[in-house]
């Protein structure tokens, strides 16, 4: 089965109003060109309806970096999976390891933010990674593997059409250090392994698995050309239109 390559920009708690219009119009047009890519876009939340609009007749995908999981009510600053819905997201991520770390998500958090958010009609990316002592401790497989049954449990076969999974180590997030291409295939075949004995073999083949950790235009293609590697979940580096779009571009060479 061939996978359409998926590249997202996690834009983080970065930029102002104006500069988060400007890029979001940037990256639709230097990237229009790619049309066998998905891409995404994962702006600050005041900044989603605004782009919403402006991405209006784009292939652009619009994403949020997280979803409350509860329902409406009195839970000041949360924002909510249908609110996210109703004002033009498409998609959210959930479990990305600065949630886990600074705001302390668990994996039964993230797995009532998957359900919450597929209930409220969104796409899921959900991510997955080992910290560094993790990786020193040969943790790797273990750590992903209780991430992903804790975060997915539940979901139905039919459900997984909208779900994506971001694997990132955590050490290579933000820090100029990329797991090797090697390193970067293992943990996605784990991954992808995983799914196969949980949900099912056309599910595995089907799913995309996105990796994500310092990815630049400079390291793209020699990691995505390697088998499982689905495309890429980028921080630093989305946040400049030409940057992102070379690493869309060599997603779109990846399977060209
Ligand atoms: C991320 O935020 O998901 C990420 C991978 O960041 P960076 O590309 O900056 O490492």
């Amino acid at each position: 089965m061939t996978r359409r390559p998926y590249v997202a920009g996690n834009w983080k708690m970065n930029l102002l109003a104006a500069d988060a219009l400007r890029l979001a119009s940037d990256v639709m047009r230097k990237t229009a060109r790619h049309r066998s890519v998905d891409i995404g876009i994962i702006p600050s939340f005041p900044y989603l309806m605004g782009i919403a609009q402006r991405l209006e007749g784009s292939s652009l995908r619009l994403g949020a970096q997280d979803a409350d999981p509860e329902s409406f009510g009195a839970r000041t600053s949360a924002v909510n999976a249908e609110q996210l819905k109703s004002a033009g997201v498409g998609f959210t991520l959930v479990g990305h390891s600065e949630r886990r770390a600074a705001f302390g998500d668990s994996d039964a958090d993230c797995n009532a933010k998957v359900h919450a958010a597929l209930n409220a009609g969104l796409e899921v990316m959900l991510c997955i990674g080992e910290t560094e002592m993790q990786r020193d401790q040969n943790q790797t497989q273990s750590v992903i593997e209780r991430q992903l049954a804790g975060g997915l449990e539940g979901v139905s076969e039919d459900q997984w059409e909208r779900l994506s999974l971001a694997y990132e180590p955590v050490w290579a997030i933000g820090t100029g250090r990329t797991a090797t291409p090697d390193q970067a295939e293992q943990a996605h075949a784990w991954t992808r392994s995983w799914v196969e004995q949980r949900a099912s073999k056309r599910v595995a083949a089907a799913v995309r698995i996105l990796y994500g950790g310092s990815v630049k235009p400079a390291n793209a293609a020699e990691l995505l050309a390697r088998e499982g590697i689905d495309g890429a979940l980028v921080g630093g580096a989305s946040l400049e239109a030409d940057s992102f779009a070379a690493i869309v571009a060599a997603a779109a060479n990846s399977r060209s």
